[in-house]
């Protein structure tokens, strides 16, 4: 298999000249919040997949709302007029689920990346409908990451993930995050360094025109910039410097829903009513690509009010509402309810964060540690603490490598790593992540 990987898999990531991937970890089986590999061993996922398997692997109502839904009606296209009944089923527990968030209407992608595109396209049309045809430029954050397309790509805040595939986008612009531990301004204070960073959201929005921006996209927590929880008065900054200069403010949920910050969405854990809501990942805890862009009402009233009958075109994909997804999305919705995770998230975020900080009091390599809003934890590594000034990107594969030795799978990114586990696990199993990292740090050291 390892070769067979090597010689007919094409995957940046996970080919034998990616440092992560030497050798690579190929998995073979997953049960509750465990994989296993190829060669029999079993770990603890610490990354809960991609951020999405919330519910961990062994989600037994989800999987037989599949296997029902694949016998009933495997699939049937939305398209011009036809529509099914899981989806629709869908959209209106989604309907209830988003209410406090001001949210009312589904369209159905395949994954992130479509949503936060549907997104960005939808965000011109409505300027344009409503004759405001000059609101075309997006800004968004640094360190944001919005997907692999190219207006997601435009709007990713980390030039690594932007810089290559230029010419991009025209009009997209990049805000200071509000990263306490790095940014421009050398300021500390989450509060003072929200504030700082409004105030370059307002100068950038001036300097551009309000009347030529179209939205502002940002995630309520960064996710794969590392980890950035803002302080709690960004997002709200963020919504009434939006409103005020009528630009569209589009919420990247596609980490954040469904209870990973220990709130049910990342904009209600901050108080906040997005525009738009791109959702995917956890909708169906991984099981089938899949994502839902939530719509406000007054949002979707201008395409449905639309009389030059423009408001359909060009939006809907092959998958948009497949009804094994919807089946899917439906089952897991039930579960996260049933089984409580949001509050697991959120008690079991804790004790990963606290025993994180313990972890830094020990290993000099750690320079900071983010959390502390449900299950999204990150450790960023450094050659100097005093300093900050050198990120190690090195120490993190070998910490990874040792971590999995230890009965641990962690992610890596850059000098951060990532922990995402399923937000069902124990307070046992975090126990297990903590000493395995704990050893990992130290062999890798
Ligand atoms: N937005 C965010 C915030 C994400 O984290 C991701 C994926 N990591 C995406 C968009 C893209 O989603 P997908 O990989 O499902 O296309």
């Amino acid at each position: 298999l390892k070769e067979h990987n090597a010689r007919s898999l094409w995957h940046p990531m996970a080919h034998p000249a990616d440092s992560l991937a030497n050798p690579p970890i190929i998995v073979t089986g997953a049960s509750g919040v465990r994989i296993t590999d190829v060669d029999g061993r079993e770990v603890v996922d610490a990354v809960g997949g991609l951020w999405n398997v919330n519910l961990g692997y062994s989600c037994e109502p989800v999987k037989r709302a599949i296997a029902e839904q694949l016998e009933r009606l495997p699939y049937y296209s939305i398209f011009r007029g036809t529509t099914n009944d899981a989806v629709i089923q869908l959209a209106e527990e989604l309907r209830a689920f988003f209410a406090p968030d001001g949210l009312s209407r589904a369209f159905f992608t395949s994954g992130g990346s479509d949503s936060v595109e549907t997104a960005l396209r939808l965000a011109r049309q409505y300027h344009k409908i409503r004759g405001q045809g000059t609101r075309t430029k997006f800004l968004s954050l640094k360190k944001g990451y919005h997907g692999t397309h190219f207006g997601g790509a435009s709007v990713n805040g980390n030039a690594n993930f932007r810089t290559q595939y230029e010419p991009l986008l025209p009009g997209c612009h990049h805000i200071p995050a509000p990263y306490t531990y790095r940014n421009p301004f050398n300021e500390s204070d989450p509060a003072k360094l929200a504030q700082l960073c409004l105030a370059a959201l307002e100068d950038e929005i001036a300097f551009q025109g309000a009347e030529t921006i179209a939205a502002f996209i940002m995630e309520p927590v960064l996710g794969s910039g590392g980890v950035i929880p803002p302080h709690e008065s960004f997002m709200p900054g963020v919504r009434e410097i939006c409103t005020r200069h009528g630009i569209l403010l589009i919420a990247d949920e596609v980490i954040t829903a469904f209870g990973r910050t220990g709130s049910w969405t990342g904009s209600r854990h901050w108080g906040v009513q997005p525009d738009m809501a791109a959702t995917a990942k956890a909708i169906t805890n991984g099981f089938f690509p899949f994502g839902a862009l939530m719509l406000s009402e007054a949002v979707a009233e201008v395409f449905e009010t639309d009389t030059s009958g423009k408001g359909a075109i060009g939006h809907g994909y092959t998958y948009s509402g497949h009804p094994v997804g919807a089946a899917a999305a439906l089952a897991c919705l039930a579960e996260t309810q049933r089984l409580d995770v949001v509050e697991n998230a959120a008690a079991r975020g804790d004790q990963l964060y606290r025993g994180l900080l313990r972890l830094q009091e020990k290993h000099a390599a750690i320079g900071d540690v983010r959390g502390g809003h449900g299950l999204m934890c990150a450790l960023e590594l450094v050659r100097d603490r005093a300093s900050k000034a050198a990120p190690d990107k090195t120490l993190g594969p070998r910490v990874l490598q040792a971590t999995y030795e230890a009965g641990v799978m962690i992610r890596v990114s850059g000098p951060n790593i990532i922990l995402s586990p399923s937000l069902v696990i124990s307070e046992a199993d975090i126990d297990v992540i903590l000493a395995a990292l704990d050893t990992g740090l130290a062999v890798a050291a």
